[in-house]
């Protein structure tokens, strides 16, 4: 029982260890530790902690946390990786690979990634036009690659022989024809000698939500046919050796392995061929797709992955090698575009539940009246009918309620005779719930009962901002209590957020192994707030949200640890939430003209004597503040 209840206990319920790949765990104290930097694994930071500094810094949650040291030791790993992997295999190529900006833009997350590529030439790629401006401005270094995805026009392909100019290794993937015919007349114009890249489509099928990136009906890519047209125009025009790297994308969040090996046997295999026809190709650009075990389950599930990161890179290095070896051709320079796996740990929502919805919370009186219904006195015996099997008195109840409906709207039951029938019937399903965990009778609807007893906890946050992908995909992310792991959580309950769509909630949680439609969480206690985190919302969550409901972006707090620090981290930035004004303003709402609107109504109110002149100017400046403040619950 609930005394008995261990941090044990919770991670075998919460599996913070199975999907927390080293960086967090539960603590002795009952809260979410976090381990930020790979290389000092024993340096930990208290979530509770970190959120009574942001309590005392008077910012309110919702909130989402960096840990900059996740992002620099996702960054090392990555990199360390592919460089040990290439000496122990007597690899010749080297890794250089580029982190693909759609999957996390923000100028800090973009800053930090370069800054801890610096040592590897970790580069950038962009796949739009506003991409391609930022990583121009982002990435100076001349050894490290910037790779040139999506579809592009005049203005595109003339910024990338700007960089050309400035001496950056600015790679032009051809997605289309076209896009070739643009780019040679504009080059020679120009000056400049471009550096291109070629996107072949692939034939290999990945599996789960992205598997139409890759086959004949994939939006992107060149075909056989296509490459061998395009490499006879380059010859041409004399520029073949502007041809330098191969590149393919299978799609992203690749659950198993056994894809990924066909992809590079098959990418391989191209990359010799070409080379044998005297393409002089530099680098071999595997593309993304390095998953992430959001469920923790290291399975072939949409939201996991049946391997380790070290496992895929051996896969990629040695495949390619064998092939080259086979073929007789040089070991290409290995290029990935890995996203989600820079990034997805880095960032977490941590937010509070401001309520709780439960039908079984309300009460209404039901003793016996004087010629009641017989519906409601039907109902009434079921309560303590311990002659009844529970099947029996949940098919019973479920049908007086129905027809204590039918009669409702005939008009021969009142409003309370209704009250009473729902007070009575929430009753009995509890009833008979609790009896289950007691006899373990065998229970059809157990899990029918479950779902309908299982409390709504009200979640201050809108998963259409933070989570679009449970919401678009049923992407499963962890949820987790950040704090009072160490007691038994006795709710079972499910997460909704604070937006008026009844989409508007988590539907898919992780209990165990297994995937649950809800879990358990603690009981809420009178004037303590209660905090859940939830986890892995680095990679595409953070910057895909949208306006839904007009719930802006969330304050962020960026985290750095630092072991001379009381709790070994500090706050080093607190990046504020969109106010009520920017976000209205993003719908064309001129909040000065609102607010003087309303001032005038309030006025006029005042003029006539409705209201006292000094309460007008506290409604104003009232109103005033709420355009200023967050669109949040205030708590
Ligand atoms: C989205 C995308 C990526 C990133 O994929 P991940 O699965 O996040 O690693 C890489 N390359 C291209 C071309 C993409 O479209």
């Amino acid at each position: 029982m609930a005394d008995n209840w261990t941090i044990d206990d919770a991670e075998e319920l919460y599996g913070v260890n199975r999907w927390g790949a080293g960086y967090f765990s539960i603590g002795d104290n009952g809260s979410i530790q976090i381990a930020p930097n790979h290389r000092l694994p024993d340096v930990t930071i208290d979530m509770k902690e970190v959120i009574d500094e942001i309590i005392a810094e008077g910012i309110q949650f919702p909130a989402v946390i960096r840990f900059h040291d996740i992002l620099r030791s996702q960054v090392e790993i990555l990199n360390e990786t592919f460089q040990n992997t290439i000496e122990d295999a007597k690899y010749d190529g080297k890794y250089v690979g580029v982190f693909p900006i759609k999957v996390n833009q923000m100028r800090e997350v973009v800053e930090e990634i370069m800054d801890a590529g610096e040592p590897y030439n970790y580069g950038l790629e962009a796949g739009s036009k506003p991409e391609l401006m930022a990583v121009m401005a982002y990435n100076e270094n001349p050894n490290a690659l910037t790779i040139l995805n999506g579809y592009k026009d005049e203005d595109y392909l003339t910024l990338a022989l700007l960089g050309r100019h400035l001496k950056r290794k600015m790679i032009i993937v051809i997605e289309k024809l076209s896009e070739l015919e643009m780019l040679i007349p504009l080059a020679k114009k120009l000056n400049v000698e471009p550096l291109i890249g070629l996107r072949s489509k692939m034939m290999v099928r990945s599996s789960g939500k992205w598997a139409g990136s890759s086959g004949d009906r994939a939006k992107f890519g060149l075909s056989i046919t296509e490459i061998l047209n395009i490499i006879e125009m380059l010859k041409q025009e004399d520029m073949l050796h502007c041809a330098k790297l191969l590149h393919f994308h299978i799609g992203s969040q690749l659950s198993d392995i056994r894809k990924v090996k066909e992809a590079v046997s098959e990418g391989a295999r191209l990359y010799a061929k070409l080379m044998q026809m005297g393409v002089p190709l530099e680098y071999l650009d595997i593309g993304g797709g390095l998953g992430i075990d959001y469920d923790g389950t290291s399975s072939t599930t949409d939201s996991s992955r049946n391997y380790s990161t070290e496992e895929y890179v051996a896969d990629v290095v040695y495949g390619v090698k064998q092939v080259c070896d086979l073929e007789e051709v040089p070991h290409p320079n290995l290029v990935s575009e890995s996203g989600r796996a820079i990034t997805a740990h880095h960032s977490c929502v941590v937010t509070n539940i401001v309520g709780e919805i439960r039908n079984t919370g309300n009460k209404f009186d039901i003793s016996p009246a004087e010629d009641e219904h017989i519906l409601v006195s039907n109902m009434r015996e079921l309560i303590n009918a311990s002659d009844l099997h529970p099947q029996e008195c949940y098919n019973d109840a479920a049908s007086f309620k129905t027809s204590a409906y039918e009669a409702f709207k005939l008009g021969i039951l009142s409003l309370p005779e209704m009250a009473k029938i729902d007070t009575m019937y929430w009753q009995i399903l509890s009833d008979i719930h609790q009896s289950l965990d007691r006899e373990g009778f065998v229970f059809q609807e157990l899990e029918e009962l479950e779902d309908m007893l299982a409390s709504q906890y009200l979640c201050n946050f809108s998963i259409f901002q933070s989570a679009a992908d449970t919401w678009a995909i049923n992407q499963v992310l962890p949820i987790v209590p950040l704090t009072r792991l160490n007691e038994k959580p006795e709710v079972r309950c499910t997460i909704v957020d604070i937006t008026c769509d009844s989409d508007g909630k988590l539907s898919k949680y992780i209990e165990g192994t297994e995937i649950s439609d809800n879990i358990p969480m603690h009981k809420l206690k009178k004037d303590e707030q209660y905090h859940v985190g939830m986890f892995l919302t680095g990679a595409y969550q953070d910057v895909m949200g949208d306006m839904h409901n007009l719930f802006g972006r969330l304050t962020e707090v960026h985290i750095y640890c630092h072991d001379d620090e009381p709790g070994d981290f500090y706050i080093e930035e607190i990046v504020p939430g969109t106010s009520a004004e920017k976000v209205l303003a993003t719908m064309q709402y001129n909040t000065e003209y609102m607010a003087q609107a309303v001032k005038k109504c309030i006025d006029k109110e005042v003029r006539k004597g409705l209201l006292a002149p000094r309460e007008g100017v506290r409604w104003t400046d009232f109103y005033e503040k709420c355009l200023a403040g967050s669109t949040y619950l205030k708590v």
